[in-house]
């Protein structure tokens, strides 16, 4: 079976050629080039393409694969929203993708922020650097016996309720459904009652209409003076601007972010610094207690290593036509 991989960058091309020693029958291909009506025709000959988040597999995309008779299209990511379905099943591709890979590599990275936003390291490590050992500005509160309150407590945000219980926090949580695996240190409470109560507030709810700006200046004024918010989830769950003037009027301690409204695949590549100065990132990284990081949550050996398995099982499971619970319908 020979695939095209689409978007190759060194680290993919790294994680793919370590695993695929274990799928002697498969063969990859790597292009730098994404996946877009213009590249689709390199995939003349290959039976799969690999494609990512920033790839567009929109309806002419997925004519080209069908004209080049390609059957499969292996989403090395959990999101198939840049997918044209209908079209992909009117041509007969098959859309396969990776729905959960490391819950802990994006919990462990919202940790990190929430804590590095809090005792300000990222001006303790410029500071030093600059041979200032001064602690003005530096200091910050213990998390141990604070509140955290954690919005979305499916696999990523399960994995956050328990680094927070683990750092001797309380955890309350809200989310449409309650994960039974939590219940015996995690309480649900209202969304009000979270954002009054918590001292850390960390988001991991998928973007959907009903989250769609939930973090906005209403919610914001609900908070408690001093909370730091963490958002690893998807940019749109805040509305920027509210966030700004919440940060102005100084209600966050401070704010983590790994996700946010502009991003496309890297909100920095392939943009100019104009666009850069007149966005509302750039505003954002303005503020001394922001900490932004590019879409890195998911960014480590363990999940790519585990990306890499189980799409290479899902191709095997295509050419054996097996049905596969990682199908997109
Ligand atoms: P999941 O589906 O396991 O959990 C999502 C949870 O959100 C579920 O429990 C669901 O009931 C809850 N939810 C749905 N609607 C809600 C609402 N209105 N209010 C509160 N909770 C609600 O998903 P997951 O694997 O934990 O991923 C969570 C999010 O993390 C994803 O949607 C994705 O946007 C993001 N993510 C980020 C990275 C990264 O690198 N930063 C990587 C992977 C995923």
């Amino acid at each position: 079976m020979r695939i095209l991989f689409y978007d190759t960058k060194n680290y993919d091309k790294n994680s793919f050629e370590l695993t695929s020693e274990q799928f002697p029958n498969i063969e990859i291909e790597y292009t730098k080039s994404d996946l877009d009506p213009r590249t689709a025709a390199l995939a003349e000959g290959f039976d799969a393409v690999c494609a990512f988040v920033s790839s567009d597999v929109g309806a002419q995309t997925l004519s080209i694969l069908h004209e080049k008779k390609v059957g499969l299209v292996l989403m090395r990511c959990a999101g198939f929203n840049n997918v044209d379905m209908e079209k992909a099943k009117e041509y007969d591709i098959r859309v396969m993708r990776v729905p959960g890979y490391s819950p802990e590599a994006v919990a462990e990275h919202a940790m990190a922020l929430a804590l590095a936003c809090n005792r300000r390291l990222y001006k303790a490590y410029n500071k030093v650097r600059e041979n200032d050992f001064s602690l003005s500005g530096l200091m910050g509160f213990n998390f141990y016996q604070k509140t955290a309150g954690i919005i979305g407590t499916g696999k990523i945000g399960a994995a956050m309720c328990r680094i927070c219980h683990g750092f001797g926090m309380k955890v309350i949580a809200y989310d449409v459904y309650e994960n039974p695996t939590l219940k015996d240190f995690v309480e649900y409470v209202s969304l009000d009652t979270l954002l009054a109560e918590s001292d850390l507030i960390s988001l991991h709810c998928p973007l959907m209409e009903s989250t769609h700006h939930m973090i906005n200046i209403e919610t914001i004024r609900k908070m408690k003076d001093g909370v730091i918010l963490v958002n690893t989830s998807r940019g749109a769950l805040v509305k920027t601007d509210d966030l700004i003037e919440g940060i102005r009027m100084k209600k966050f301690a401070g704010v983590g972010l790994d996700v946010y409204e502009e991003e496309t695949n890297n909100v920095f590549e392939d943009r100019s610094d104009e666009i850069l100065e007149h966005s509302t990132t750039a505003r954002l990284l303005s503020f001394p207690n922001v900490m932004i990081t590019s879409h890195q949550g998911f960014f480590t050996r363990e999940a790519l290593s585990a990306i890499a398995e189980t799409t290479l099982q899902n191709a095997l499971d295509y050419e054996a036509g097996k049905d596969s619970p990682n199908d997109v319908k």
